[in-house]
């Protein structure tokens, strides 16, 4: 069983994309970066803001995360960045290395695919 957590912006995180809805409606529908897992059972244990800019929090919230799903018994075996970092974040770089050095699971760059191509057309 895959378990995955979602790391995103903490400014954009239901402010600007409301609800966070994309990502979970591209986690239930297996799509975009999660349609890797079509054909596994896959379950989104959370959606983690990255604590604010510029992404000082990123090490310290993965960290508590752990510790509070621990109670759970649950702990990610992926974990995806959300474009709202990694395509609009000015410090992604420095985020995005954080985590992967310090998951010690596999991160992946992406999430859903419902970028829109334009506004009003
Ligand atoms: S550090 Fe990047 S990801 Fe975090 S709130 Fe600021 S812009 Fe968003």
């Amino acid at each position: 069983m895959e378990k995955v957590l979602v790391f995103g912006c903490k400014n954009t995180m239901d402010d600007i994309c409301v609800g966070c809805s994309r990502c979970m409606v591209g986690f239930n529908r297996k799509a975009g970066e999660f349609e890797r897992y079509k054909d596994d059972e896959v379950e989104l244990i959370g959606i983690l803001g990255c604590g604010g800019c510029p992404g000082m929090g990123t090490v310290p919230r993965l960290a508590q995360f752990g510790l509070w799903n621990s109670k759970l018994e649950e702990k990610p075996t992926k974990v995806h960045i959300a474009p709202c970092v990694s395509m609009h974040c000015p410090h992604a770089e420095t985020i995005m290395k954080k985590v992967k050095a310090k998951a010690g699971v596999e991160v992946i760059e992406g999430t859903h695919p419902f970028l829109p191509e334009n506004i009003f057309g």
